[in-house]
């Protein structure tokens, strides 16, 4: 089914969304695991793909595979036009303000390297700190540790409170002349906590300080408009919002991306070698050297195409219902625990069940084919500021069920009563 289907889909309905019909759009999704019928609350780690997204690579493979923005014949031509539409697309649907600002990276994860290295390159050096937070992925905190190493700067962090928020009067006192950037995540892979980025970023702007979100756990699941929001970059990932693995997003303000070197360098990314000198291509394309994933990026652009097709306001409309449906089921299980409570949060939900090891709720919980995350979820130190190991973490999209929670908490229960 394609996007305009799914748009067919939403209903005037309590939620606006028919989850019925959405379900037949994602093909795994009909599929069992030991024969049982699969019940997929890993969203977080990474979300199915609709029927749309599938065909969107398969059809550009068919028809238009060439190497983008080099050839002069048709194929080339016409592939560098679609590449260019899905950048085109993605400054649309993150309310960017130019297609020179979207950079096409692998990941969240590339992104944020490719800031990290490039703009403390630009701008930090012995004596200046960076501000993070204790609910980082190791993905916005060790690419600022690599560089903290080569230039000396330092990492200053926004402390956690037992509700899982951020202290913003800690926060306030970190911001010094020092302070060069913070980076922040939007929302916690673990927590579900929504940081208010809003005011984070109304703290730092008038003392100059830019700020930068990581977007992969909000922009599956919140609207967003970096112009509004006031973000000076945001990075996401292209497979935790239904589009394919390999492809993301780096969005800079162009202001600050033109005074930050290339971070790879190769083809593309130049105007002119000699064995010399080296003058750079302009934005985007000083930051994309080499041969780019063009066909993930078409194929990310049909995922948001979807995602539009739906609707952001009903998807987190209906993702909010179905989350508040599952921390009312689950916090009814005796000795359940569960970690964070702040009363803005996202489709997450992190838990321990009495001394059960969070990988063997998971491996039992899988026997019965329901799909959960266990473990740190690459967030280190935020275990460690909860004194536990690791937790089971249920994660939720606008395909997931009532029913699926059901499962799940009847799931919990089974393996509580093996123990
Ligand atoms: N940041 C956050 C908050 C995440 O949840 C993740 C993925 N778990 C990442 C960054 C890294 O994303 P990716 O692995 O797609 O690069």
């Amino acid at each position: 089914m394609s996007f305009r289907s799914a748009r067919d889909a939403v209903r005037a309905d309590k939620y606006m969304i028919d989850v019925e019909r959405i379900r037949k759009d994602f093909p795994i999704l009909g599929r069992e695991v030991y024969g049982k019928p699969l019940v997929y609350l890993d969203n977080a780690a990474t979300t199915q793909k609709p029927q749309c997204v599938i065909d969107a690579i398969s059809e550009a493979y068919c028809n238009e595979n060439a190497n983008v923005h080099r050839g002069i014949h048709f194929l080339s031509q016409q592939v560098t036009d679609m590449m260019e539409a899905a950048r085109e697309k993605v400054r649309q649907f993150i309310g960017a303000g130019n297609t020179e600002e979207i950079i096409f990276t692998r990941g969240t994860t590339e992104s944020i390297n490719l800031l990290a290295s490039s703009f403390a390159q630009a701008f930090l050096k012995e004596g200046d700190e960076v501000v993070i937070s204790g609910m980082e992925h190791h993905s916005n905190i060790v690419p600022w540790q690599i560089q903290a190493q080569r230039y000396g700067f330092k990492l200053k962090v926004i402390p956690v409170t037992d509700s899982g928020e951020l202290d913003l009067d800690t926060y306030r006192t970190l911001l010094t002349p020092r302070t060069k950037l913070v980076s922040i995540t939007h929302v916690s892979n673990v927590l579900g906590t929504v940081n208010p980025v809003q005011d984070i970023i109304s703290e730092a702007h008038p003392h100059g300080i830019p700020v930068a979100v990581d977007g992969a756990q909000s922009v599956p699941h919140i609207k967003m408009n970096v112009q509004q929001l006031g973000a000076d970059f945001y990075a996401f990932s292209g497979h935790k919002i239904y589009g394919p693995t390999g492809i993301g997003v780096l969005y800079g303000r162009k202001e600050l991306l033109d005074r930050m070197p290339p971070y790879q360098g190769g083809g593309e990314m130049i105007k002119r070698v000699t064995m010399e000198k080296t003058t750079y291509n302009e934005l985007p394309y000083k930051f994309e050297a080499g041969t780019p994933d063009y066909i993930g990026s078409i194929a990310l652009a049909s995922a948001l195409d979807y995602v539009d097709g739906i609707g952001m306001a009903d998807i987190a409309r209906y993702e909010s219902e179905l989350c508040n449906y599952a921390i009312e089921r689950l916090s009814a299980i005796p000795d359940m625990r569960i970690i964070g409570n702040a009363p803005e949060r996202s489709a997450v939900i992190s838990f321990l069940v009495g001394n059960i090891h969070p990988s063997d709720m998971g491996t039992l919980l899988d026997r019965l084919g329901i799909a959960v995350r266990t473990g740190h979820h690459c967030a280190e130190p935020l275990m460690d500021r909860y004194g536990i190991p690791g937790t089971v973490r249920a994660s939720f999209s606008f395909y997931n069920t009532k029913a699926e929670i059901d499962a799940l908490v009847a799931g919990i229960e089974r393996v509580k009563a093996m123990f």
